[in-house]
């Protein structure tokens, strides 16, 4: 079983609560080449990341 850990990748709530980058398709089921970022907290979509950050606050 796999101990990998990244000691030095700082962990934010961010990390937690936004999910992604997750694959856009459009209606027709095509892959975009686009790709987003979901808060899990409240569905809120984004294209970045970071446009995120402060959604629900940021805090837990
Ligand atoms: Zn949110």
């Amino acid at each position: 079983m796999s101990t990998y850990q990244t000691p030095t990748q700082e962990r934010t709530d961010t990390d937690d609560r936004i999910e992604g980058p997750i694959p856009e398709f459009d209606k027709f089921g095509q892959h975009t080449g686009e790709h987003f970022y979901r808060c899990t907290d409240c569905r809120a979509e984004a294209m970045r990341e970071r446009d995120l950050a402060d959604c629900c606050g940021g805090a837990a």
